[in-house]
C-alpha cells in the first residue's frame, strides 16, 4: 500500500501520460482521496491518456458535476443499517461493514460518501450485531464487506471468522472483494491456510471491471484462492469508457473463466454524486448483454442488475 500513488501527478508521470491540468480536480481528490496500488498501475497502459484502468481511480473534475437523480446514497444504505456495522435489506443475507479500508478508491463506489467513521466493526459492535442475529433462524449467509474485508490483518479476519461461525444457522460467509485484483500480494499462503480451514464454506465475489486486471500474479492469487476451496464469483459495473462495449465484456467473462472466476453480476451504475461521467444507459446494457448471449456460453454471461433502494433484492434489467 505504501507504494502506491495518492496524487495524479506521480501516476501520470510513471505511465507518460498528460491531462490537461483543468481536466484533473484537487477538490474531487479532497472529497474522496486518491488511492491506486502499485500492482494495479502497472497493469495501466503507457502513454493512454484514455486507460480504462486509470479511469477508474483518477479524480477529475467531472465528479463536481451533480446531474439530477445523483445523491450521495443511492441504494439507500442508511435506511438499511440496523445496528453500526450491520446493513440488512435482503432476506436470509446480512451484510458487515468489516472496514472502511480500500485497496483503491473507485471513483464511481456507491459507498464514496458512505460515513464509515460511526461503523467501525469493534469487538463490542461485533458482539451486539451477533445477539441480534442470533435471533433470526433464516438467516444463512453473512457477507464481509466493507471498504475491503481483506484488507484486515490475518489476525483479525480469523478472529471475525471464528465468530461467526458460532452462529448454528449460518451455512456460508461471502467475502466481496477488489483485493485480489488490486493487491495481490495479500493473498499469501497463510491467508490461504486461514480460509481453507474455516468450518463454514467461503464464497468470494471478486470486484473486477476490465479484462487487463487479471493480470499472471492476480491470476495465481485467484488460483490459490481455490486451492483452498472459495468458490470464485465475479461483479463488474458497467462503466462508459471503461467496459460499455462487446468486446471488453467478453474478453472479460472469458478471462475470469480462465482464473477459475464466474461472473455473477453486471451492475448499472448506481447514481453516487461524482460518477454520473460513469453512467451507461439501461437501454444499452440490455443491448450489450443481448449480445453476449450469442457471443459467450450462457454460464459466462452475468446477470444485468441495478439496485433500487428499498426493494427486496437486485433488480433484473
Ligand atoms: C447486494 C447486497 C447483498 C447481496 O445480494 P445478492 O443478490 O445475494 O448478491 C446483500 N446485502 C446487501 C445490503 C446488498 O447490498
Ligand atoms: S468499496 Fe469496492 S468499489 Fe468502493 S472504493 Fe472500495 S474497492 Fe472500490
Amino acid at each position: 500500500m505504501q507504494q502506491g500513488f495518492r496524487e495524479p501527478q506521480p501516476l501520470l508521470q510513471a505511465l507518460g501520460v498528460a491531462i490537461p491540468a483543468e481536466r484533473l480536480s484537487r477538490e474531487a481528490a479532497n472529497g474522496f482521496a486518491m488511492r491506486v496500488t502499485a500492482s494495479y498501475a502497472r497493469q495501466m497502459r503507457p502513454g493512454d491518456a484514455d486507460d480504462p484502468l486509470l479511469r477508474q481511480v483518477l479524480p477529475l473534475a467531472e465528479e463536481l458535476l451533480s446531474p439530477p437523480g445523483f445523491s450521495e446514497d443511492p441504494v439507500g444504505d442508511g435506511c438499511a443499517r440496523q445496528l453500526p456495522g450491520l446493513l440488512q435489506k435482503y432476506p436470509g443475507r446480512a451484510l458487515l461493514l468489516v472496514t472502511a479500508a480500500c485497496p483503491l478508491h473507485c471513483r464511481y463506489c456507491f459507498r464514496r460518501a458512505y460515513p464509515y467513521a460511526g461503523d467501525r466493526l469493534t469487538g463490542e459492535r461485533l458482539e451486539a450485531i451477533l445477539a441480534q442475529l442470533r435471533g433470526d433462524p433464516t438467516l444463512h449467509e453473512l457477507i464481509l464487506s466493507g471498504g475491503d474485508p481483506l484488507m484486515v490483518e490475518d489476525q483479525r479476519l480469523a478472529a471475525l471468522l471464528e465468530r461467526l461461525a458460532t452462529l448454528p444457522q449460518l451455512r456460508r460467509v461471502r467475502i466481496h472483494s477488489r483485493v485480489p485484483v488490486a493487491l495481490p500480494e495479500r493473498i499469501t499462503p497463510q491467508l490461504c491456510s486461514l480460509l481453507a480451514g474455516y468450518r463454514l464454506p467461503l464464497v468470494l465475489v471478486l470486484h473486477c471491471n476490465h479484462p487487463r486486471e487479471l493480470s499472471p500474479e492476480v491470476a495465481e492469487g485467484l488460483a490459490a484462492l481455490r486451492r483452498a476451496g472459495v468458490s470464485l464469483l465475479n461483479q463488474a459495473v458497467l462503466l462508459r469508457g471503461v467496459n460499455a462495449d462487446q468486446t471488453t465484456l467478453c474478453e472479460l467473462s472469458e478471462r475470469l473463466f480462465a482464473c477459475g472466476v464466474l461472473p455473477y453480476y453486471l451492475h448499472l451504475l448506481d447514481r453516487v454524486t461524482g460518477s454520473a461521467h460513469f453512467a451507461v444507459s439501461a437501454e444499452q446494457g440490455r443491448e450489450l448483454i443481448a449480445r453476449l448471449r450469442h457471443a459467450l456460453p450462457g454460464y459466462l454471461v452475468p446477470r444485468l442488475v441495478r439496485e433500487v433502494a428499498g426493494e427486496g433484492c437486485k433488480t433484473p434489467v
